[in-house]
């Protein structure tokens, strides 16, 4: 193992061994390609420069207390990605083929993988671009895909805690026919400025609504959110958000509890009879919701009195962590053991 001070690595970029890459040309996918160098040579004219033919995705590799490593839910991820091609005109890669490469990735870097007592994980990061040079607005013919990993450390550094979020209309991060359900580097740009504001106002995340009523909860910056009231599970549907693995994968514990499960559109004011709210992705797992402002109605609705994360938010976080770590039985078969 590398000598990295594990407990306190931040959510940031390290270089590691190797990235694997794969490259389609003339129709077809290549052979899978392990790379020592953090660089990629690109046409300037490549159309993910200027065109935003680019599609990327996230999960970790878990070193688990059974010495195992373990992935969560990796053809998801592949299947996502799938739909993000689709969407923006970019070949498909497979699934088995996705998932060789994670597990190739992986292995290469085991020394990069923390300990299970730090907290943290390996943040793994498949990135698909289109890299032939056209000035003219089409698809690319050939197509670069490479994952690389990363360690990062614990999302909560002080354990799992709340944060407070703020509702920002003056910018969409996607249209209602847009991109949003696509996890493309594009959406990420239009949301730089509300995700600054937010900052800037001392807020954890910046939140959106729909952006043609303004009027229903679309997700916070990038993660899904969830209410809970009377042993419901609440989730927005919507056409502008993006489908979250997290989400997905609580949504199915929260059945396993006993809990019901709604996905429909919630409007604003219905943030005010939640009992408790979560903001959930692959980075958090649960970001416990302490309250959400919207400072242009001064509301502010309140989810924890005493700053403490509720406790069907705490229960569902524990049992997906559990799940993820090979602590809890998994009985959906969502863990894919990569190091045995
Ligand atoms: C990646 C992402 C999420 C979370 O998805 P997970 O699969 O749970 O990690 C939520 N919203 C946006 C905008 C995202 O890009």
């Amino acid at each position: 193992m590398v000598d990295l001070d594990w407990k306190n690595l931040s959510f940031g970029y390290r270089k590691t061994d190797y990235n694997v890459r794969c490259y389609y040309r003339n129709g077809k996918w290549g052979e899978i390609e392990l790379c020592s160098e953090e660089t990629i040579t690109l046409n300037m004219a490549a159309t993910c420069l200027h065109y935003g033919q680019e599609a990327f995705e996230g999960l970790k590799a878990y070193r688990c207390p059974d010495g195992k490593v373990r992935v969560f839910r990796p053809d998801e991820n592949a299947a996502r990605l799938q739909a993000t091609c689709q969407g923006i005109l970019m070949p498909e890669m497979p699934t088995e083929k996705f998932i060789e490469m994670v597990d190739l990735v992986v292995r290469l870097n085991e020394r990069f993988i923390p300990p299970y007592e730090s907290g943290a994980t390996l943040y793994i990061r498949p990135l698909l671009i289109g890299t032939s040079a056209q000035v003219g607005v089409h698809p690319s013919d050939e197509y670069m895909f490479l994952i690389f990993v990363t360690p990062v450390g614990p999302y909560f550094k002080g354990g799992f805690a709340t944060n407070p979020y703020v509702i920002i209309r003056e910018y969409d991060r996607s249209a209602p026919l847009g991109t949003g359900i696509y996890k493309v580097g594009g959406n990420y740009a239009a949301s730089l400025k509300a995700n600054k504001i937010a900052h800037d106002l001392g807020y954890s995340c910046e939140f959106y609504l729909d952006a043609k009523e303004k009027k229903f909860i679309d997700e916070c910056g990038a993660a899904n959110f969830f209410g809970i009231k009377n042993n419901t599970y609440v989730t927005p549907k919507s056409t502008s958000i993006l489908p979250s693995i997290t989400n997905k994968s609580l949504m199915q514990l929260a059945k396993d509890l006993g809990m019901k499960v709604e996905c429909r559109q919630i409007a604003e004011e219905e943030l005010a009879t939640f009992e408790e709210a979560g903001a959930c992705g692959t980075a958090a797992v649960i970001s416990p919701i302490e309250r959400i402002d919207d400072l242009d109605t001064k509301t502010s609705y309140v989810f924890s009195k005493d700053g403490k994360p509720g406790p069907v938010c705490t229960k569902l976080y524990q049992k997906l962590i559990n799940i993820q770590y090979g602590i809890e039985e998994d009985i959906h078969g969502w863990t894919h053991v990569v190091i045995e």
